[in-house]
């Protein structure tokens, strides 16, 4: 495979499976490599194997830390973020975690950015807390400089941050944390190494939830931390198998299944997403759009220098009463009201006032917020949709 390929293409060829030495044949797909116990041919494979794992490399050595199929999977997410690392978890928040118990110790301070998604915040109250471990949420506006103390390790941030898609200056970020010291770690789930890699903005470590536009089909739960640095790698390799994280073999191939086809949902989710945007702009009720790749957004510009596409993500700040609001979410036909997002449907979540108050970007006092996922249904049905629920919503 060739560094100069499309990762269109790359996303098709990558982790294929092996042809069987005897038979000379294999199927397109990894099968899902199920196992606990693996067997070894003698001794001297079994040594080889554990020399390889010592030395930092990735070795089959049992089920836990995965077969083939895993293999295969963490092959293509390094190739997504352009990493030489990748590490598995069974879900996005366990990637999180992984990263904070990977890169701090008692007595550091970690600053983390408060668009960060939101049960990291649940991760330091209920245990880095415990530890001795202190975070300071920094508005991504603020000086930073004014916020590094000598225990500071690392920067922890999300861009665009959730809920309300705030974009960061990523190389800003990375040049202030290589100033002083700091790692900067980044959630990348929007843009899951396909629209956004953080990586080759200067961060060095980076997470996605597999759970949403890798998996795409909203059934499977499923993270990983990809970095290009060494270091970094054996303190994440070395934690991740000391915490037992352990990936099944079937949501691995979900997985494997799912990214082969990113490329086309997460380019029609960006295009569907885009013709809502144009629609919601026209009307009354709408105070205000978030979603970088609208022209209007405030992050706009940092999305254009940094991004190459975008997804079916976007926040919009109503002028409706609470009553109303829930009236218009309620009246949605199209739209599941739940959580995650980067499935083929579309979905709707109403922010709580509790969650915005964390977020600084969020300026819009006690108007109501309500996050879409629009899906790959046909986007004037999902604008009929939306359209009718705001109808529904004047007559409360
Ligand atoms: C969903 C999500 C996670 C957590 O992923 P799960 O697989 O649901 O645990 C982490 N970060 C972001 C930005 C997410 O959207």
């Amino acid at each position: 495979m060739s560094d100069s390929q499309h990762i269109d293409t790359i996303l098709q060829h990558a982790g294929t499976a092996r042809f069987d030495p005897e038979t000379g044949v294999a199927p397109v797909n990894q099968p899902a490599v199920r196992a606990s116990t693996v067997r070894f041919r003698d001794l001297s494979a079994l040594e080889d194997a554990y020399r390889r794992k010592s030395a930092g490399e990735r070795a089959i050595t049992y089920g836990r830390a995965g077969m083939e199929t895993h293999l295969a999977l963490e092959t293509i997410f390094k190739q997504l973020e352009g990493g030489t690392h990748c590490y598995l978890s069974s879900s996005g928040m366990a990637s999180n975690t992984l990263v904070f118990l990977a890169l701090l110790s008692a007595g550091d301070h970690a600053l983390v950015a408060d668009c960060v998604y939101g049960p990291v915040r649940e991760l330091h109250d209920a245990v880095l807390s415990r530890m001795g471990i202190e975070i300071t949420y920094f508005s991504p506006e603020a000086d930073l400089e004014s916020l590094v103390r000598p225990n500071t390790r690392l920067l922890y941030v999300e861009s665009p941050g959730s809920l309300l898609f705030q974009m960061l200056d990523m190389p800003a970020l990375a040049d202030f944390a290589r100033r002083h010291g700091l790692v900067l770690a980044t959630d990348n789930t929007w843009g899951s190494g396909y629209v956004y890699r953080p990586l080759q903005l200067g961060a060095q470590v980076s997470v996605i939830a597999g759970t949403k536009y890798v998996g795409g089909h909203s059934d499977l739960m499923l993270g990983a931390v990809i970095t290009n640095d060494d270091q970094l790698a054996k303190r994440l390799s070395r934690t991740q198998y000391a915490l037992g994280y352990s990936v099944s073999a079937d949501d691995v191939w979900l997985a494997l299944r799912g990214v082969r086809t990113m490329p086309i949902r997460m380019t029609q989710h960006a295009r569907n997403a885009m013709a809502v945007c144009e629609w919601l702009a026209t009307r009354p009720e709408v105070s205000r759009i978030y979603h970088p790749a609208w022209r209007h957004d405030p992050g706009h510009a940092l999305w254009q220098r940094d991004a190459t596409g975008s997804n079916g993500m976007l926040a919009v700040s109503l002028k409706l009463a609470p009553a109303a609001a829930r009236r218009f979410v309620e009246a949605l036909q199209l739209f599941g009201i739940g959580f995650s997002w980067g499935g083929y449907e579309s979905l709707v979540q109403l922010i709580t006032p509790g969650e915005l108050s964390k977020h600084t970007y969020w300026q819009e006092g006690d108007l109501a917020a309500v996050r879409l996922h629009i899906g790959l249904e046909d986007p004037k049905d999902v604008i009929a949709d939306l359209e009718q629920a705001l109808r529904a919503a004047a007559s409360t």
